[in-house]
């Protein structure tokens, strides 16, 4: 019994550690938001829409398969020099919807249709 009492106060330590990190790492986020706004924009850079800023999404230009950059994720403890540097000649900030139509050009171009009949 006097073991279980232990293990319960272990589990509630661990979770309000964890949830002090979670603060941090939202507190965090809400930063880099601000900063990546500053610079990049805070509309579809592609359509101009600017209702809500946080869906807009990261296109990369260059795809990263060729210029071998980690995904944004990866990049969540890096300085905020070195993501502008690595970030910011090669991302656009664009909506979902021009997202989604900035890769179907991209794959249409590289499909090479020869003919409209394909479709
Ligand atoms: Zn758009």
């Amino acid at each position: 019994m006097e073991k279980h009492q232990s293990n319960t106060q272990q589990t509630k330590k661990t979770s309000s550690r964890r949830q002090k990190q979670n603060e941090s790492r939202n507190q965090r986020r809400r930063l880099w938001k601000n900063a990546i706004k500053a610079v990049f924009g805070d509309k579809c850079q592609d359509c101009g829409y600017d209702k809500h800023w946080e869906i807009l999404e990261f296109h990369h230009v260059i795809p990263r398969k060729i210029s071998g950059r980690p995904p944004l994720t990866v990049t969540q403890d890096w300085q905020w020099e070195q993501f502008r540097d690595e970030h910011l000649e090669h991302c656009v900030l664009v909506c979902p919807t021009c997202h989604k139509e900035r890769h179907i050009n991209d794959e249409h171009k590289s499909l090479q249709f020869t003919d409209e009949a394909d479709f």
